[in-house]
């Protein structure tokens, strides 16, 4: 078993590049102690299975960020994969439904050191109009709060969200149930292309347990002082919300 609270480093630094080549060398440029890494759709399909050992054969955990989403037993087999290939985290999409989720969790039970499953739940791509126009005429946040609900009673250890909807699942789904918050940016970055940023601290002080950083990272002149930076802003972030809490 698998304890569902958030321990070790926070961050999950998304490695979005189109060859294993550059994401090495970011990562060399990285320490496994103080981040984990997260490989998604375009470096996988690129780069494969065999990234993913070589980056856990560095000592890294990987956050193996697919998004499942088939019949039951055609996920249940792709989870199991993952199992095989270490990783530390994986996720699947909520909309797959409650046996699929089940059927995901039972794939990656019994294994030595059980991956962490995340569900995705409306993707922050979709505006109400979006979700109407495929049947969902729900507000997208009590839809994400309702698929996030599902996902927590299928066994999921947590969900994908937006620092801004932290609070909100926090405080719905307790406090052992993983928040894994992409759209962080310091005060200094530029928000590039995301629409709802937040910087670490405030996203730290929303309930989020792991904090997904791409390009203020991976595009920063010296990766590991940046990485340092926003590590330093969350270990004040958690000491000032332990406080209030106390
Ligand atoms: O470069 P940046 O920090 O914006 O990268 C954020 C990462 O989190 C990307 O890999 C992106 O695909 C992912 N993500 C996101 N928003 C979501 C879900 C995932 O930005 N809702």
């Amino acid at each position: 078993m698998v304890s569902s609270s958030a321990s070790g480093p926070r961050v999950v630094v998304a490695l979005d590049f189109p060859s294993a080549g550059e994401a090495l060398a970011l990562v060399d440029r990285l320490a496994p102690g103080r981040c984990r890494l997260k490989v998604g759709k375009e470096l996988f399909t690129r780069a494969g299975p065999r990234l993913v050992r070589d980056l856990a054969a560095r000592g890294f955990d990987v956050f193996l960020d697919l998004k499942y989403h088939d019949i039951p037993n055609t996920v249940s087999q792709a989870c199991a994969a993952a199992t095989d290939l270490g990783v530390w985290m994986l996720n699947v999409h909520a909309l797959g439904g409650r046996r699929m989720m089940e059927r995901a969790r039972a794939a990656v039970e019994g294994s030595g050191r059980r991956p962490l499953l995340i569900a995705v739940t409306v993707l922050t791509s979709h505006c109400a109009a979006d979700l109407a126009e495929i049947g969902l005429p729900d507000d997208p946040q009590a839809l994400a709060v309702r698929l996030a609900s599902l996902a927590q009673n299928a066994g999921m250890d947590g969900v994908v969200c937006s620092a801004q909807e932290a609070a909100v699942m926090r405080q719905r789904l307790g406090a052992g149930f993983l928040l894994v918050t992409p759209g962080i940016r310091s005060a200094a970055d530029a928000a590039d292309d995301q629409r709802r940023v937040a910087t670490p601290g405030m996203a730290i002080g929303q309930g989020a347990s792991y904090l997904v950083v791409g390009r203020p990272i991976t595009r920063a002149v010296d990766p590991l002082a940046a990485l340092e930076a926003i590590n330093q802003e969350i270990v004040a972030a958690e000491a000032a919300t332990s406080r209030e809490r106390s």
